[in-house]
């Protein structure tokens, strides 16, 4: 019985791990309680965090709302700190 509830357990933490990484968390709990929640943990980390797949510029920095604004004329996101837009050219206020 113990080793039930510790499949479950496990298998609940496997879940809300998932859903914590923008995951499917009742998939992989369903998946933990049918295969093991041990391999199904292994599967989860070997995936990774799928949540920190936001998006970067061309120089590998994170485009976040705190680096990046929309450019008002074409909605590109260009830098904060940018005085013209880079994709239409339009001059922009630096925000700092
Ligand atoms: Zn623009």
């Amino acid at each position: 019985m113990e080793v039930l509830l510790l499949w479950v357990g496990f298998a609940v933490a496997v879940g809300f791990l998932a859903a914590k990484w923008q995951r499917s968390g009742f998939g992989w709990f369903f998946l933990a309680c049918l295969i093991s929640p041990l391999l199904a943990g292994i599967f989860l980390l070997i995936g990774g965090d799928v949540s920190d797949k936001s998006p970067r510029d061309e120089t590998g920095n994170r485009i976040t709302p705190d680096t990046h604004v929309h450019c008002p004329d074409c909605r590109e996101l260009v830098r904060k700190d940018a005085r013209k837009c880079k994709h239409c050219q339009a001059a922009l206020v630096p925000q700092n």
